[in-house]
């Protein structure tokens, strides 16, 4: 009787840690959000598990209940399912596939896992299927940012590198060419800055768009960034040739962008082509030809085609290298002001002199403002050297003022980034204040081209600059817009004639023509006149007759050290020149 208790309380025990196990595994099962299917193919039993309902609305108790599973799922998978759900038959141990549903375009993956007995025999199976739709869609969007750009639908940056490469490759063995046009849209900056940027963003979407349109076999574009687009042609020819794509696209920037926003913008492109095997060897190099292209095509006015040249690399090349030198001279400050004489044209006195700025470079080559300047320009270093300059110049003037006793003009040249400054105004006069100079003894020259950007906000310092007592001349009359009508607006107590027209003015009637109507312009509104670069006796003679108030030039003085110009104060104010 004991033997049979106890029997009874061990089948007791172990029915409870079975059930205590089937609990666990249900639970497991429950949290996996997985289905299974268990085939024993000894006894022939075939059970589903887990979280089957959410899967399907029917069972599979039967081998052959495999088949409605097939049903479900899109028929270009069905051959491979079933690899998977009978792998058994081919003898393999497990299988892997994703299976897209007709219904409800799902994704499921189903695993399977068979063990066999020593002799090859199956014992039992265990499919695992679970619902992998989100991880397919994020691996598609991930796919798609891999190769595509989001905002236009083209190809992106380093998936057209790749591309490209291909085509380079095959045009090795093939012996053909690759071109490469690197597009960017004329005064971009102007419709983002102007409009916002939602309405850049969705002309280069449509823009995009429609170089899409545009190729076809052999033709590749891609976005690569802000408005830069690039095209890639392998061998080009007929409507494929450089010249018929930019037709096409002349062709279709003609015709406005309809903004959904509602405004309607009509922009101009610049196209800068690169051919392998001629310009370089590699994508990368070729889209930087082309880029390089397109940077020059901008400065020589924008709306062209240009092809890549070689000078175009070597200029560039060594823009960079004067680019690194300036930023060494600017942190060893190797910088030097020289002061070219001006004189009244009537009775030769000094009226002032015109500061300027020149520069030594490392091996003691003298490198002119004209180069180095623009360079300042473009990367900002213009804004530490025309603060060294204003301040050199300024306590120059300062101590010669003290030394030679008597007045004359110091004349800064100021540079179109300088006036933007917020502070540019406050830094002028205080440093007026701290040498002690007279705001009348000074005058700061600006170039058309600072008014050119932003011509408000200049006009407002200008006039408070004037208001203050400083002197404000326009520099290089005659290369800009100079439009005679426009001087009337400007705040400027002097003009100054531009070398060109004094080159010339002997030699051609339009220049003298030109000429005096400036200088009777001038007159007429009260300015003051100031002809730079007089080199010869003849032109003075005529630019005095005429009404000129000012001789600048060689002929009279070239720039001179501060030790040079010395010998010239000291003989002023009698200093006239014989
Ligand atoms: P700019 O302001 O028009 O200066 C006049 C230029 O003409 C100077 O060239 C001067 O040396 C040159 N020049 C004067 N008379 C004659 C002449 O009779 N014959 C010839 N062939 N040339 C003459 P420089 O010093 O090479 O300066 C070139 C330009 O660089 C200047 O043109 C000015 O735009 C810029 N620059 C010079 N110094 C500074 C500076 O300190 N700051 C800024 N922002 N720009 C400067
Ligand atoms: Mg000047
Ligand atoms: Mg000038």
């Amino acid at each position: 009787m004991n033997e049979l208790h106890y029997q009874l309380d061990l089948l007791k025990a172990m029915n409870q840690k079975l059930a205590e196990k089937e609990k666990m595994y249900s639970r497991i099962f429950e949290v996996t959000e997985s289905a299974f299917i268990y085939q024993s193919f000894e006894n022939e039993l075939v059970a589903t598990l887990g979280q089957w309902n959410k899967f399907f609305d029917f069972k599979v108790r039967e081998s052959g209940d495999f088949s409605r599973i097939l049903d479900l799922v899109e028929e270009a998978h069905v051959p491979e399912l079933k690899n998977v759900l009978f792998l058994e038959r081919q003898g393999e141990t497990s299988a892997q596939t994703d299976c897209q549903l007709k219904a409800t375009k799902g994704w499921l993956q189903f695993r399977a896992f068979v063990i066999y007995t020593n002799d090859g025999k199956p014992v039992n199976k265990v499919i695992y299927i679970l619902n992998v739709t989100k991880a397919k869609i994020q691996n598609e969007e991930l796919n798609y940012m891999a190769y595509y750009d989001g905002l236009t639908g083209l190809f992106n940056r380093n998936y057209f590198v790749r591309l490209l490469t291909e085509y380079i490759k095959t045009a090795r063995e093939k012996n053909a060419v690759v071109s490469v046009m690197f597009i960017d849209i004329d005064d971009f900056r102007k419709v983002n800055d102007g409009l916002g940027i939602m309405v850049g963003d969705e002309l280069v979407q449509q823009f995009g768009f429609f170089l899409k349109e545009i190729c076809g076999d052999d033709m590749i574009a891609c976005h690569l960034h802000s408005d830069a687009f690039c095209l890639a042609v392998y061998d080009p020819s007929g409507v494929r040739s450089v010249d018929a794509i930019y037709r096409t696209i002349q062709q279709r920037v003609k015709d406005p962008f309809y903004i959904s926003s509602g405004q309607e913008l009509t922009v101009t492109v610049s196209v800068g082509v690169a051919e392998y095997p001629e310009a370089a060897e590699s994508a990368l190099e070729l889209m930087n030809c082309a880029e390089l292209v397109v940077f020059k095509c901008k400065k020589q006015g924008k709306n062209v085609l240009q092809y890549f040249a070689p000078p175009i690399l070597e200029n560039f090349l060594n823009s960079i290298e004067l680019e690194n030198k300036l930023k060494r001279a600017v942190y060893n400050n190797d910088f030097h002001m020289f002061y070219q004489p001006q004189y009244y044209a009537g009775n030769r006195r000094l009226r002032g002199v015109e500061a300027l700025i020149r520069w030594k470079d490392e091996d003691a080559q003298m490198i002119s403002p004209a180069t180095f300047i623009p360079v300042a320009e473009k990367n900002g270093s213009i804004i530490t050297i025309g603060k060294w300059v204003v301040e050199e110049s300024i306590k120059q003037y300062a101590a010669w003022r003290k030394q030679f006793g008597f007045p004359f003009i110091m004349s800064i040249n100021i540079s179109a980034l300088q006036y933007k400054r917020e502070d540019f105004v406050d830094s002028i006069v205080g440093i007026l204040n701290q040498y002690h100079v007279k705001p009348a003894e000074v005058e700061l020259e600006i170039t058309e081209s600072v008014l050119i950007d932003d011509f408000g906000a200049v006009y407002e310092k200008l006039k408070i600059l004037r208001n203050y007592g400083i002197r404000i001349s326009l520099d290089d009359f005659g290369t800009g817009f100079s439009s005679l009508s426009y001087l009337k607006k400007l705040p400027i107590d002097t003009l100054k004639i531009d070398k060109s027209f004094i080159d010339t003015v002997m030699t051609d009637s339009a220049t003298r023509v030109i000429t005096e109507a400036i200088i009777n312009m001038v007159k007429s509104l009260g300015f003051e006149s100031i002809a730079e670069g007089v080199e010869e006796e003849q032109q003075y003679n005529y630019l005095h007759a005429i009404g000129c108030d000012v001789i600048q030039g060689y002929l009279f003085g070239k720039p001179l050290s501060p030790e040079e110009l010395e010998t010239v104060l000291s003989e002023s104010p009698a200093a006239k020149i014989s």
